[in-house]
This record gives C-alpha cells, structure tokens and sequence, in this order.
C-alpha cells in the first residue's frame, strides 16, 4: 500500500470513529443530563452539540490534512535534493524531451545551467548509431512498466565530444505526466581511474618504466608471438655499476636523477614496440622482440648498449656510468618468462662478478667473428648516413694507342672508426644485410655527377664503368634512377657501363634478360666482369647481349708462366670478339703481360702496370695531361 492512500485511510477512519461514538454517546448524554419535559431546551441543545460537532471534525480534519501534506512535501523536497546531490547524471524525459537534469548531469554534458538541456530533444544527446535500440527500449519501457537493463552508450556532450556512460532507465511521472527517468555512469572517468590505478600498480614510480610485474606480462605475450611468427626474441638486462657509490658520494637524490637519464636513454635507445623496466633497485631490462636472427640480436643488443656510452651529469659533476649486462634469447636460454629473466639475471650477475663490460649470453654462442660483423654492420650504417665512402678510378686503356679509354669506379670506404676497409669485405655484408642499395645508388649517383664534372671541366665524355650488386639488378626503381642521374648531369647514356658477373645473372635468369635489355635499349653498356671464374658458360654469353667482356685477373697473372692460363686467355679473347664483344684485360701489372694480350688482339688492358685506381682529383689530372701509355718493346 502506497503513502498515499494509507494517509488518507487514516483520515476517513480517524473521522468515521470520532463521528459515530459522537452520534452513539452524545444523545445519551443529553437525555441524562436534561428532564424530559423540556423538550425546546432539548432541541435547542441538539442544535448546539451539532453545531459543535462540525466544529471539533473539521478542526481535526484540517489538522490531519495539513500534517500529512507537509509530510508529503518534506519527502518530496528530501527526494528533490537527493537526486539534485546524487554524484550519478539523473535526467528526467517526458516527450522525448529533457526537463529535469541533475547537477552530475549538467557536468556529465558539459551544460553550465540547466536551461542548455531543458527542452532539448534527447535523441541529439544520444550517438545516431543508439537511436534505434534507444527507440526500442523506450517502448519496451511504456509497454512493460518496469525498468530496462542498463547498457553501454555513446553520449554526446553540449561541446560535440563522446563520453560512453552506462545508460539505465525506469518509469517516472514529472508534473503528472508520465515520463522516464534515465540514469548515466559516465564510464570514461570510470575507465580512467581504473587505467590510472593499474598504471600504477605496474610502472616504477622514480622512472616511470614497467617494472618486474608488466614486463613478466609482456614477456609472456612476446613469446606467444614469437612462436606464432617464428621470430625470436631476447631479454637484456642490465646493472648499473657503482650505484651505491654514487648514492653515498652525491646523496640519494643524483642517483635518482641518473636513473631516471639512465632510463630516457634507454627508451630512446629502443624501437617503440620493445620494452623497457627497471627490476630492481639497480638492474634495468630490455625485451627486444621480433628478432630475426642472432645478427639481428646482436644488432639491437650493441644499439641499447651505445645508447649508455656516455657521461651523466650527477649534482653538476660528469659522471660516467659503467653498465654490465647479461642476455638471454627465447627460445635457446630459457623458454618461459621466469626462465629468460632468471637467466639474464644470472648472466648479468656474471658479467658483473668478472667486471666485464660485455654482454654475457647466458649460453655463450656468440663467437668473435660475429661481434665484429655486428661492429662493422653499425659502423656501415653510420658511415650511409655520413657519407664516409669514396669513389676512386682505375684507367682503362685502349691496347693499340695506349690511350684512356674510360675507366672503372671502385668504392672506398674511410671508417673513423675502423679505418679503411676493403670492398671485398663491405660489399659482401652490405649484400646480406640489406644495405646495398644505398650503397649502390650513391655509387652510381657519384660516379655520374663525377662524369658531368669531367664534362664540365672539357675532358670530353670518360666513360665509368659502375659495379653492380645482384640486389641492385632486381630493384625496381634502377632504371628511371639511372634514367633521371643521366638527364641531371647532362650525359649520354653510353658513357654510363654496368659491370655484371654470371653468379648475379644465374638467379633469376628471365628476369635479369628484362632489366639488362630495357637499359640496353636505353644505350647504357653492359660488361660480363670476372669472366672465367664462374660458369664461363657460352650459352649465357650467347643469351645476354653484352658490350665488354672481362678476363678475370687470375689468367692475366700467370699468362707469362703458364701455359695453360695463357691458352685460356687466348681462347676468351677470341671467344668474345666472334660474339662481337670487346675483351678488357683485368690485373695487368707487367709489361709482358700487356705485349702478350696485345699480341693476342686484346681491346682493353686495366691493371697496375697502367695505375693503380686513383682518387677523383688524381684521375681529372691524368685526362688533362691527356695522359698515354706504352708498351712496346725498346
Ligand atoms: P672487381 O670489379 O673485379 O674490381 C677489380 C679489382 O681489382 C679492384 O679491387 C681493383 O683495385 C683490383 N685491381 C685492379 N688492377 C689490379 C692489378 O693490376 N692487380 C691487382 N692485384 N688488383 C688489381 P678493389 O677496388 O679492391 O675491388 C674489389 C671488388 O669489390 C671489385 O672487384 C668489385 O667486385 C667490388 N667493388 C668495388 N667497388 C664496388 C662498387 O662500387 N659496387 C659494387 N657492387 N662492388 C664494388
Ligand atoms: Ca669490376
Ligand atoms: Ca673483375
């Protein structure tokens, strides 16, 4: 039974009782109290106990309804301010419209006074994608009575942002009309704390990086990737040498502040999807996932440890900091994350104890070969980005007039680092590693600007001879590149010359026949270079169209000596030129050699009996003395 009808059954029942014990008891009253032959004085009374008795009931009614309206208005107004406090958004509806909102509600939409939502249809409060199930619900609400489940929306606020609430709503009258009204818990705040609460529970509060607890996490995930992927992963961990020192030298607060630096460097040292954690006091760890093999590993492990070679400043003094470090790789040291950090620690620990500066791998495999393969793959990426490699020339010279008849570019690079190393040793590691084709393109870049210069400078056109890597053949851009660096520096495309052995064409044969054809067409020349080494295969001689054909140094050598190398040499010349090619003698360091080769109708002689391959400034001297060479016998 509701308040309302036990409030005024109180009243109706107060009211019949105190009326029918009147009606019973003050008749018999009256009789007692006056004799029976004053009749006038009878009715005379009887008048007066009526009059009393209007009196005393409407007194008493009106008390009773004054005490229960002001009851009913105190809960009322209590209600009132209950939603009006309430820290949920409470809205009422009626006709689609809004006409009542609560404080949470004007803050939920952004509104600054009640009248921006009063009023406003409660469809563009609403993302249109919940129109219809809003619609839904609504008559499911009309139909039924009742209250519907709460679910997840999209809300727009008065400013046009989303904020997603859980949406409830239930039956209620406002003014007399029935309406609906709706509750919201705004779940954005709600997700935030809780992302703010387990950002905490898992990060180090100094660094602000994951610690033990989140990285234990990822590395679990890591290996469950890995093991979908087939890619490998490893875990590096480090100790900060001399923490404590520090810490009793400067105080505890600059061993703070050069842990958190330890921990930037470390960030940026990384790529954005691995993880870094600081697991203890002083020992950070770095997953670094998605490795392709130990190269790539050692790769990664030696840029993390670079990131660290330098000095701290620690309360104004330059402190440098000495790192060990111990790794263990998925899946070879260790198969689960408790494993694989046990294991790192383990080998960081051993590291620590021999003071060593390497990384320990807990299952040592790394040989030292692998170390400076690593060391010259970095240093080769270094030297990409700061231009370290040069071009120099080798003449190449015409075998009837000894004059220069072009020349062969040969790269160069300078190290700061490691001094100068050889093209045999880069050129095969830049192959395998992917970063030919920079290398590449700005050797051919070089030697075409070098090319526009002579021009320039009125040496005429020296045809360059460019090496090519096989890599470099199946790029897709080589043609409009070589295309477009002849067009810039003003050349024709004959002077440019592509070196090319049997192994870079063996590969992908039909394909190889479309890119020498294609820049063939354009009129660059192509040369077959250490012919003899390889499969000197005449049908491929046959079935590439080439212009120059070079006998590899190891039968120039010994042309004087041996028999055999000097019938050889004989049978390629003559080879090339029924094939129509001209033949380049490569190596030629004697003259002897060059009588021999001349006498046996050879084009081309290059060696270091002519000169040694020269810097660019050597080579430009050479052209302007219009230098030539001789051979003959005195
Ligand atoms: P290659 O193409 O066979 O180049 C000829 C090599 O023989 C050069 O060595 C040259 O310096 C050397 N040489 C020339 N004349 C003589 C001689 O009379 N006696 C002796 N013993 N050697 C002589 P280099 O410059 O060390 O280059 C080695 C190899 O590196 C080249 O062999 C070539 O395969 C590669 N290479 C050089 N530059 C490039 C380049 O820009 N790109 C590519 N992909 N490979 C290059
Ligand atoms: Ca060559
Ligand atoms: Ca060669």
């Amino acid at each position: 039974m509701d308040w309302v009808r036990r409030q005024s059954l109180t009243v109706a029942a107060t009211y019949i009782i105190v009326a029918g014990l009147w009606i019973i008891l003050s008749d018999r009253v009256l009789i007692a109290a006056v004799p029976e032959t004053a009749v006038v004085t009878l009715a005379i009374l009887q008048s007066v106990k009526g009059i009393g008795f209007v009196l005393v009931s409407g007194a008493f009614l009106y008390w009773l309804m004054e005490r229960g309206m002001r009851q009913h208005i105190r809960i009322q107004d209590q209600y009132k301010e209950l939603v009006e406090l309430a820290p949920i958004a409470i809205f009422i509806q009626a006709d689609d419209e809004v006409r009542y909102a609560n404080a949470a509600a004007l803050v939920l939409f952004g509104a600054e006074s009640p009248d921006e939502l009063l009023g406003r249809n409660i469809m563009s409060l609403i993302t249109p994608e919940y129109h219809n199930s809003v619609r839904l619900r609504m008559a499911q609400l009309r139909a039924t009575g009742m209250q519907v489940p709460p679910v997840e929306q999209d809300m727009i606020r008065l400013d046009g942002t989303i904020v997603r609430a859980e949406v409830a709503a239930l039956p209620a009258t406002w003014q007399g009309q029935p309406g609906v009204q709706v509750i919201l818990n705004d779940l954005s705040q709600k997700r935030a704390n809780e992302a703010r609460l387990s950002h905490i529970i898992t990060h180090d509060e100094l660094t602000d990086l994951p610690n033990r607890t989140l990285l234990h996490d990822r590395l679990a995930q890591e290996i469950i990737h890995a093991r979908r992927i087939g890619r490998s992963l490893a875990l590096l961990v480090m100790d900060v040498a001399r923490l404590q020192f520090i810490n009793d030298s400067y105080g505890y607060e600059a061993g703070d502040q050069l842990l958190k630096s330890l921990a930037n460097s470390l960030r940026e040292s990384v790529r954005p999807g691995d993880t870094v954690a600081r697991i203890s006091g002083d020992q950070f760890a770095v997953l670094l996932s998605d490795l392709h093999d130990r190269s790539g590993l050692l790769t990664a492990i030696e840029k993390v440890r670079n990131s660290f070679a330098h000095t701290y400043k620690v309360s104004g003094n330059e402190v440098y900091v000495t790192l060990h470090s111990g790794a263990a790789a998925w899946p070879d040291d260790g198969d689960d994350p408790d494993a694989l950090l046990g294991n790192a620690i383990t080998a960081c620990y051993r590291a620590k104890k021999s003071g060593s500066v390497e990384t320990e791998f807990y299952a040592p495999s790394i040989t030292a070969a692998s170390r400076k393969r690593v060391t010259m793959e970095l240093a080769l990426i270094e030297a990409i980005a700061n231009r370290e490699f040069l071009l120099h020339y080798q003449p190449k010279v015409n075998a009837r007039n000894g004059m220069i008849v072009g020349c062969e570019a040969l790269i160069r690079w300078n190290s700061p680092k490691l001094g100068l190393i050889s093209p045999i040793q880069f050129i095969p590691l830049a192959e395998e590693t992917g970063h030919i084709q920079q290398v590449g393109d700005w050797v051919l870049r070089e030697a075409c600007r070098q090319m526009g210069e002579w021009k320039n400078l009125g040496l005429g056109v020296v045809p360059t001879a460019v090496n090519l890597s096989a890599p470099q053949l199946h790029q897709p851009g080589l043609k409009p590149m070589i295309y477009e660096l002849i067009y810039e520096y003003g050349l024709t495309p004959s002077c440019l010359e592509l070196e090319l052995t049997e192994s870079m064409i063996m590969g992908d044969t039909p394909r190889a026949i479309g890119v020498i054809n294609r820049l063939r067409a354009l009129g660059i020349k192509f040369s077959l270079d250490d012919f003899g080494t390889g499969y000197s295969s005449f049908s491929y001689l046959k079935t590439f169209r080439m212009d120059h054909l070079k006998i590899d140094i190891s039968f120039v050598r010994d042309i004087v000596q041996s028999e055999s190398s000097a019938r050889i040499t004989q049978s390629i010349i003559a080879l090339g030129h029924g094939l129509g090619l001209k033949v380049i003698a490569e190596g030629v360091e004697t003259v002897e050699q060059a009588r021999l080769l001349a006498d046996w109708d050879c084009d081309i002689f290059q060696g270091y009996y002519f000169s040694r391959p020269v810097d660019a400034a050597q080579f430009t001297r050479l052209l302007s003395d219009k230098c030539t060479y001789s051979w003959a016998a005195e």
